[in-house]
């Protein structure tokens, strides 16, 4: 895996004095970081393996920091679920200032080694590129953001400190996209248009681009054409079907075309395109299987500093990380109050919360697909050429 701490900017220097043998202290410094992290991995993936199997507690220890730095956001995304769930739209908090924020940065960083930025749309706050700068100050190891992309071209340099840039996109028909996202016409054609821009940076920037797809009744025969994109611009793409109440919504549960398109983006995963989710997340996810989830291993903090306790659907209590000092602390609290088991009716396909428990229960396919992430423009550009995924859908 690549890392974009500090010590990657630092170019590499050949030592002219030995043929074939150079000493590189920036290189050496990087993988000190990388054994550092791998180290940190396994110990917590073993101590979560314990609580599951010995203590029988649902509370692990988180690997993953979700900050949602806004609730504001810019477009009407007629399937948003921040918007059609009411307890999370009703309990909307303002934003801290750029100072508390930070300040919440660096109490994560106590507890996880990767963060990543969503909202609300993240671009919308004025400070954003600081706020993931300063991701690097505190060497977090992986970071990342989704955006709806539009207001990317005025923040251009937060490339520069990211791992990993989302952007959301759900077809390539400008006209349908504008409609689906809420927005006036021309605001689609833009956003490709960024898209391409940032795709060919991605090498430079030593960051990889996605974009994220919600599956509705509108674009199921769109996704084809949007995979095509992805892999002829190297681009990861994700895609999740659409949810009412964060459960999937009925149409796509009894939906032939649906289920169709699914076999292929399962099979396409299997065979190595750029389809971002291990396996059994994407099979879990789109078919929507029963899952065990470990919520706390992604915990959520919001623009206020709140940590939703054991998660943002049940959302037993909220502890506020700038009260606790640590999201460790927090979850003693809840453990304290609630128990060591969670009481979760287990109907919510949250993404990221699926990927963890995934994690929990298959980490070999999320190291791999980790790889597969970081190494970017390794994509089989021979198999993405020779189409053979089109053939099979009479593309
Ligand atoms: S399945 Fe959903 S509601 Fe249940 S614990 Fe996980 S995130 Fe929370």
């Amino acid at each position: 895996m690549a890392f974009k701490g500090n010590e990657s900017y630092i170019p590499v220097k050949k030592n002219s004095s030995g043929p074939g043998y150079y000493f590189d202290p920036a290189s050496l410094r990087l993988k000190i970081q990388q054994a550092r992290l791998g180290f940190s991995f396994i110990k917590k993936f073993a101590n979560n393996w314990l609580k599951i199997k010995i203590a029988k507690s649902s509370i692990l220890d988180p690997l993953f920091g979700y900050y949602l730095v806004t609730k504001r956001c810019n477009f009407r995304c007629r399937y948003c679920y921040a918007e059609s769930n009411e307890r999370i739209a009703s309990t909307c908090p303002e934003d801290l200032n750029e100072q508390d924020t930070l300040k919440i940065l660096k109490i994560m960083r106590k507890d996880v080694d990767n963060i990543y930025f969503s909202g609300g749309e993240p671009l919308l706050r004025k400070d954003i590129v600081d706020i993931v700068k300063a991701c690097r100050t505190l060497n977090y190891h992986i970071v990342g953001l989704t955006t709806n992309g539009i207001l990317l071209p005025r923040k251009h340099e937060i490339a520069e400190y990211l791992d990993y840039l989302t952007i959301s996109l759900d077809t390539l028909d400008e006209k349908k996209n504008d409609m689906m996202c809420g927005v006036k016409d021309g605001t689609s054609k833009k956003i490709i248009e960024i898209i391409k821009e940032f795709a060919a940076m991605q090498k430079e920037k030593k960051f990889s681009l996605l974009i994220n797809a919600v599956i509705t009744e509108h674009n199921i025969p769109d996704i084809y054409d949007l995979m095509d994109f992805c892999f002829r611009y190297n681009i990861g793409l994700s895609v999740i079907g659409q949810m009412e109440n964060l459960r999937p919504i009925a149409f796509l549960r009894n939906n032939k075309e649906y289920f169709q398109l699914v076999e292929t983006i399962l099979d396409l995963n299997a065979k190595g395109y750029p389809i971002i989710g291990m396996p059994d997340f994407n099979r879990t996810m789109l078919t929507f299987q029963d899952h065990t989830c470990y919520p706390t291993l992604i915990p959520t903090v919001y623009p206020n500093g709140d940590l939703l306790y054991p998660c943002e659907v049940l959302n037993s209590r909220r502890y506020n990380l700038l009260e606790t000092g640590s999201i460790s602390r927090a979850l003693k609290l809840g453990q304290k109050e609630f128990g060591k088991k969670i009481n979760c009716p287990g109907e919510c396909y949250l993404p990221a919360f699926i990927t963890a428990s995934c994690f929990m229960e298959q980490p070999m396919s999320a190291i791999k697909q980790a790889v597969k992430l970081r190494m970017g423009n390794c994509y089989n550009t021979e198999i993405v050429e020779n189409k053979a995924w089109k053939t099979k859908t009479g593309g």
